[in-house]
């Protein structure tokens, strides 16, 4: 497998008859997945997602995928595909269209249906071209064939494009459950018959690769559900994704079948249920979904709430139930259901959730403790069983981290696709196809874009780190007054400080430093304010480290007297 060049710049131009294809987000990380293939001087995107921030992004709303480099050639995008609506993989469109509004959407009617409910509150109107699995549409130069995928969401696809410099299939997201719940399985046959025809680029979702074997059935999860109806005493809460459609439907089946009526709480749960609902993927017993005022008056064990909030989000609905700031409280007897997965870098947030639940009196259950959740991606012998079928020439594991991307190309390499063939590539490379052969030709920037309240790409590095530093060590603000002739203190430098620990003496030891320094500066000859802010920063900077070992963050003021 080909490893790759720290230093490489910007790549060539594509050759006469050549294919590019540069992941801008989903490659080292999973999330803001994003996949641009050029090839005749047009620009195709399949997804557009977003990332969601850790611990270490305070105050970052979600994270983009860098549109610089496809900035000045937006004229040149001929269509962008979604392959299915989960956040990665749309939540990013609203920022592109934005530049460009009228770049049509290709994707199944579940998926464009999410993602013009979301356009709506970003005041879009997009251009939408509705498909479905078996379709053929053609953009410019690409000829796109969509496959039905078995996801945890109903109605994903996967695209096999086809260009003059060869044939690509796509995954996006994908598993093979054979026993899917709306009987709409991985299209195996169709990946078999791309493969005849000769797959020339096979990407893949490369999640779950490093997991052995099959990922269970999602009607496996039938008994454990089941058994929480059955037991529970008082109230059933139910938190989930508000887009795993086929979970919630066997909640609801659940719920039905145990003589309980069911409340959806949180505006995502609210807007995507309606709209599953409504488009005929939610089936939904008359009478079962009621408003929550109809819900309250119902004795306890005839309850269930669906809401938002599996992953410990802290506005989501469950982790204000477990804060005791939500209309629904918590009480002795009742049973919180998370039927979700455990995101990488969530861990802390949703195991605070269910101790504080557990503490207000909830019977909490959870994948840790019952069968009530199933992954939504392919496990490494699903994996292997697509590169038997399809026997692609060359291999691009997309979707995952550094060790789910490596674990894929393995696989590959395991079923006989010839290691040259493999590329693990990083966001923003330039993978081209050029006579049937992959190579990494260059790299465009590829950084996190921080959406961060109303601004976009405003935040950067540095003011996260301002952040992370204002968080752990604190700040201190000197202001100073400077006699402009002397360039000395008039008085004695005023010292304010938050999160630094301090008393009423702490700062006395800064004064004479402070004072040396522009003492320093004067004799020197250096005298604007800027300059001499710097001086006052960096001699109070080293006093907090040499003497407390910390580095707080230091706002220095001078002012002329
Ligand atoms: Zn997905």
């Amino acid at each position: 497998m080909s490893r790759t060049h720290p230093e490489l710049r910007t790549p060539p131009p594509l050759p006469d008859g050549g294919l590019r294809v540069i992941a801008l987000g989903g490659l080292g990380e999973i999330g803001r997945n994003m996949t641009v293939f050029e090839h005749a001087g047009k620009l195709l995107i399949v997804d557009i997602g977003v990332l969601f921030p850790e611990e270490h992004q305070p105050g970052i709303d979600v994270i983009l995928p860098d549109f610089s480099s496809i900035r000045d050639r937006l004229d040149d995008v001929v269509a962008i595909v979604l392959t299915h609506g989960h956040e990665d993989h749309i939540g990013g469109v609203p920022y592109l269209l934005r530049e460009r509004a009228d770049i049509p959407l290709v994707g199944s009617k579940l998926t464009l249906a999410f993602i013009e409910a979301k356009l709506k509150e970003h005041k879009i109107r997009p251009v939408t071209v509705e498909v479905a699995e078996e379709d053929l549409v053609d953009f410019g130069p690409f000829g796109l064939e969509f496959l039905a995928v078995n996801h945890s969401i109903p109605d994903a696809l996967a695209v096999a494009i086809r260009t003059s410099a060869g044939l690509v299939l796509h995954t996006g997201d994908f598993k093979m459950d054979q026993f899917p719940l709306d009987r709409r399985i991985t299209d195996l046959r169709g990946f078999a018959r791309l493969g005849e025809e000769g797959v020339d680029l096979f990407l893949t979702d490369s999640t779950n690769a490093e997991v052995p074997g099959f990922t269970t059935s999602e009607g496996e999860l039938v008994p454990a559900i089941e058994k929480v109806f059955r037991t529970a005493p008082r109230r059933v809460i139910v938190s989930s994704f508000a887009s795993h459609v086929h979970r919630i439907q066997q909640v609801l089946d659940q719920a039905h079948a145990h003589g309980r009526k069911v409340a959806f709480v949180g505006r995502s749960m609210v807007r995507n249920m309606g709209i599953a609902r409504d488009l005929g993927y939610l089936n939904v017993p008359d009478g079962l979904v009621v408003d929550m005022k109809v819900l309250e008056k119902l004795p306890a064990n005839q309850v269930c709430l669906v809401c938002t909030g599996s992953q410990g989000e802290p506005m989501a609905a469950l982790s204000r139930m477990a804060n005791r700031d939500h209309v629904i409280r918590i009480t002795e007897g009742d049973t919180v259901l998370l039927a979700s997965s455990l995101i990488p870098g969530n861990e802390n947030a949703i195991y605070r959730v269910i101790n504080e639940l557990t503490r207000w009196g909830a019977n909490v259950v959870h994948k840790g403790n019952a069968k009530v959740h199933v992954s939504g991606h392919a496990s490494a012998g699903e994996l292997v069983y697509c590169y038997n079928l399809v026997q692609p020439r060359n291999v691009m594991p997309v979707h995952g981290e550094w060790r789910h991307l490596k674990a894929n190309g393995e696989l590959a390499v395991r079923t006989g696709v010839h290691p040259k063939g493999v590329v693990i590539a990083e966001d923003g490379f330039a993978v081209d196809l050029v006579d049937g052969r992959v190579r990494i030709s260059g790299k465009v920037p590829a950084g996190n874009v921080y959406v961060d309240g109303q601004t976009v790409g405003g935040a950067t590095e540095a003011h996260l780190k301002d952040r992370r530093n204002l968080a752990e060590e604190g700040v201190i603000t000197v202001v100073a007054i400077v006699d402009a002739d002397t360039g000395l203190l008039a008085e004695p430098p005023d010292f304010l400080a938050r999160g630094f620990v301090h008393d009423e003496k702490t700062f006395d030891a800064v004064v004479p430093l402070v004072e040396k320094a522009l003492a320093k500066a004067a004799e020197e000859g250096v005298g604007g304010a800027t300059q001499l802010e710097q001086l006052i920063s960096r001699a109070v900077g080293q006093w907090a480290h040499r003497t407390y070992r910390r580095s707080p963050l230091v706002i220095p003021i001078v002012i002329d007297a």
